[in-house]
């Protein structure tokens, strides 16, 4: 970054693009004021575009005074464009980490400006030092294996961007030197610069909106899926995940919990409708707490509640119901200053080969129903041997 060619209007086409995201990322901060980092990164390439546009205008004219100008704007970008990054990465990324680098890089292009000039230490300052900025950025947010994929692309582009500052530079600016000083616009040097700023900067800002985007999406979805009140799935979370996994060829067990709370109305009846939600809410945690992270726990219907359970034979499922029944049923609800008793049914059944999510519903309810006559507050699975009669677990 340093150094200027003839004005040329190819020139202008990356500085152009540049100006554009700044736009797309004002656009995202408009759509959803929260996103304050999509803020940040707007600054960053526009910034980053003016940057470039002062370097191919030759504007402010003058080596000293072009250098510092141009080199004021492509730092901020950087800083700009870390603090964004880190931001969306829940990172918080300090003070120091943004005045600091822009106080010594300034100084030190001032230094190299006025004197003691040297164009190639400008050059290895500021390809350098936005390198290790970005490389630093990068390490930062280094996604986990959970991570999304968005994760993975934003690291692997973020990293290819910042490594990009070191080899190229070595490799092009001392030897374009002599052309420099002749028509600096024709060196390999502010070639393989303008390039690589266009294609990986446009790649990067690409990405990072792509990012932004996804995060949107996922935090609607997520709230699409989820049920508000208890914070488990909703019917519409739950049957889009359980179908997925109803509907694999796995050869592993997979069993399914139907339960539904008893004499819920007369819950709602006597202590009110806020005291309902309260059950409503305090089973949801239950079943939350109680349930492994693989298990797909969702609200299927006013007070009923199912879950689905990958890698667990009957018997597991059989044994959780149970853990789910016992926690609800020796835990009074404080409703109204009054100790409320609440229980629940359950009728549980691990799945066959070749049935669906509807028919494995289907037939979990029907224990639960057979639950609920026999008295409630109990279990009711599938006979063990698929002949006999449904097999009784335990009650109150
Ligand atoms: P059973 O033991 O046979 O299941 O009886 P029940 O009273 O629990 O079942 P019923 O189907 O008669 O009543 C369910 C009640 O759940 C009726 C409905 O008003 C209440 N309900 C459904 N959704 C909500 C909710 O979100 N909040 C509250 N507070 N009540 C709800
Ligand atoms: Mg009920
Ligand atoms: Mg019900």
């Amino acid at each position: 970054m340093e150094n200027s060619p003839a004005i040329s209007l190819t020139g202008l086409i990356g500085p152009t693009v540049m100006l554009v995201f700044s736009v797309g990322f004002i656009w995202v901060w408009i759509v959803d004021r929260k996103l304050k980092h999509a803020m940040l990164l707007a600054g960053a390439c526009a910034l980053f575009g003016l940057g470039m546009m002062s370097q191919t205008l030759q504007w402010p004219s003058g080596i000293g005074r072009n250098a510092l100008f141009s080199g004021f704007l492509y730092t901020l970008a950087v800083v700009l464009a870390s603090a964004g990054i880190l931001r969306r990465a829940g990172k918080e990324p300090g003070l120091l980490s943004g005045v600091l680098p822009l106080v010594v890089i300034m100084a030190l292009l001032w230094y190299f400006a006025y004197v003691q000039p040297n164009l190639l230490a400008r050059i290895y300052v500021q390809n350098f030092s936005y390198g290790a900025i970005l490389l630093t950025v990068a390490l930062r947010i280094n996604p986990g294996r959970n991570a999304g994929r968005a994760d993975h692309v934003l690291f692997w582009v973020l990293l290819a961007f910042a490594l990009q500052f070191f080899p190229r530079t070595i490799l092009t600016a001392e030897r374009s030197l002599p052309m420099m000083s002749i028509a600096p616009g024709d060196s390999l040097f502010w070639q393989t610069l303008q390039l690589s700023l266009s294609v990986m900067g446009a790649a990067l800002a690409l990405t990072v909106l792509a990012t932004i985007l996804t995060d949107v999406m996922d935090e609607l979805r997520r709230d699409r899926d989820r049920d508000g009140l208890t914070g488990v799935l909703n019917r519409r979370g739950f049957e889009e995940q359980a179908s997925r996994h109803a509907s694999s060829r796995r050869r592993a067990p997979l069993s399914l919990i139907v339960c539904d709370l008893d004499h819920f109305k007369q819950i709602n009846d006597t202590h009110g409708h806020s005291a309902g939600d309260l059950v409503l809410k305090s089973f949801g945690s239950i079943l939350l707490n109680t349930a492994r992270s693989s298990d797909i726990v969702g609200r299927i219907g006013g007070e009923e509640f199912a879950l689905l359970l990958p890698n667990t034979d009957l018997e597991g499922a059989r044994d959780l119901a149970e853990r789910l029944r016992q926690r609800l049923s020796s835990r009074p609800l404080p409703l109204r200053a009054q100790k409320t008793q609440v229980s629940a049914s359950f009728g549980v059944v691990e799945k066959r080969f070749g049935e669906d999510l509807d028919r494995l519903l289907n037939r979990a309810d029907s224990y639960l129903y057979h639950a609920k006559h026999l008295g409630r507050n109990r279990i009711v699975t599938e006979p063990a041997d698929k002949n006999g009669e449904s097999a009784l677990l335990s009650n109150a």
